[in-house]
């Protein structure tokens, strides 16, 4: 079946009790045991898994054509959950523009666990070869990556990751199963915050992996799971599933949308420079060409300061005057949001201070280009 079929229907089986079409939530944290102490359904308590969970990770297995699908309470715990399957002196190769909470999970956090990192531009292979250290256990790479758009080769890196001996896993949260498959590029693991297009309407925190194959992962993630707890409620894995259902019409919406604003607003004289994949001047395009069905919702632009006013003002001062863009962080959602990277990255942000990043909605694009227009124009 093709992806948009299998958007709509997988984990989707009608309710053998009920017959009810919708999957049915189930709140329950325990399962009626057998008069042996079997489980003669396989369900024994929520932590561990649950009936609405499995409809859900059955969903995403399909859609990412993985063998195994993973949902945890957020992007974050999905991402951490791999990386405390590393044993203790493992090395892991990351990108220099990581999202931010990955870059302090990996600063903060993996010296605890006794393990290293090094940050690398995944755009540049030869970079990517020669950080690699015979201790490197695990490439995390991103595509397009947050905020600058920026392009990895998945199917290059892969084979690097398999040449050393090492699993690699791609954050895709930007790219949906919709336009980029990284399995079937050869890499190991995908990642999403499906707080993001996943869940599509800003309204739950989830995140998601799944297994080209099960091992070597399967058990040990399993384990990590159950045993540190982050596990998501049902309810959420509910809506998440819910939101996999209209994935592949509001994905295609979201990049015709982006595309359109991205061409309308490259031409402004008040914009310096637009961060948008699907434009043939963007460095990473003919990658994207090649290994993206079309190029996302998510595009920055970086504004022009002027004599009165540096770029970080007028940028501030554009984001302030638009009127349906709403001033907010987080991706994904039916309505477009734009944000100003640097504010929100704190001091050690290394995101250009003229900088804003969109995230385009489902609004009619004219209406889009009018308002950021006029917010322009006001400056
Ligand atoms: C939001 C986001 C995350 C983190 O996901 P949460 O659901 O917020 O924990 C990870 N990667 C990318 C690219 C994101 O945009």
């Amino acid at each position: 079946m093709r992806l948009e079929t299998l958007l709509v229907h997988s984990g989707g089986e009608t309710d053998e009790g009920t017959g009810a079409v919708a999957p049915p939530l189930h709140l329950s944290t325990t399962f009626e045991h057998g008069p042996a102490g079997e489980m003669p359904r396989g369900y024994q308590y929520a932590r561990t898994e649950n009936p609405t969970q499995d409809r859900l990770e059955t969903a995403l297995a399909a859609v990412e054509g993985g063998e195994r699908g993973f949902f945890f309470a957020s992007g974050m715990a999905a991402g951490a959950a791999v990386l405390q399957t590393l044993p203790r002196g493992s090395h892991v190769l990351f990108p220099d523009d990581a999202y931010h909470g990955f870059q302090e999970l990996i600063h903060d956090f993996l010296p605890r666990w006794d393990c290293s990192a090094t940050a690398v531009d995944f755009s540049d292979l030869d970079a990517v070869q020669g950080a690699l250290r015979p201790e490197t256990r695990l490439l995390w790479a991103e595509t397009p990556s947050n905020p600058l758009l920026k392009i990895t080769d998945l199917a290059a890196v892969a084979e690097i990751a398999r040449g050393a001996g090492a699993l690699m896993l791609v954050d895709s949260t930007f790219a949906p199963p919709v336009i980029q498959r990284p399995l079937e590029l050869g890499t190991d693991i995908v990642l999403h915050s499906a707080t993001k297009y996943f869940g599509g309407h800003s309204d739950v925190v989830g995140g998601a992996l799944v297994l080209r194959r099960r091992k070597p992962l399967e058990e040990v993630l399993t384990s990590v799971r159950t045993t540190l707890g982050a596990v998501a409620s049902p309810f959420n894995a509910w809506l998440v599933l819910r939101g996999l259902r209209s994935l592949a019409c509001r994905v295609e919406r979201h990049c015709s949308n982006a595309l359109a604003i991205a061409e309308a607003l490259a031409e402004h004289p008040a914009v310096e420079r637009v961060h948008y994949p699907g434009l043939a001047g963007h460095p990473g395009h003919l990658v994207a060409r090649r290994q993206m069905r079309a190029y996302g919702g998510m595009l920055s632009l970086r504004i022009r300061g002027g004599p009165s006013q540096s770029g970080r003002e007028a940028a501030l001062a554009v984001a302030g005057r638009l009127k349906l863009f709403v001033n907010a962080t987080s991706l994904g959602g039916v309505e477009s949001l734009v944000e100003h990277r640097a504010s929100i990255e704190g001091a050690e942000s290394t995101t250009p201070q003229n900088l804003l990043r969109l995230s385009i909605g489902l609004e009619h694009p004219d209406d889009l280009i009018a308002d950021f227009r006029q917010a322009l124009e006001g400056a």
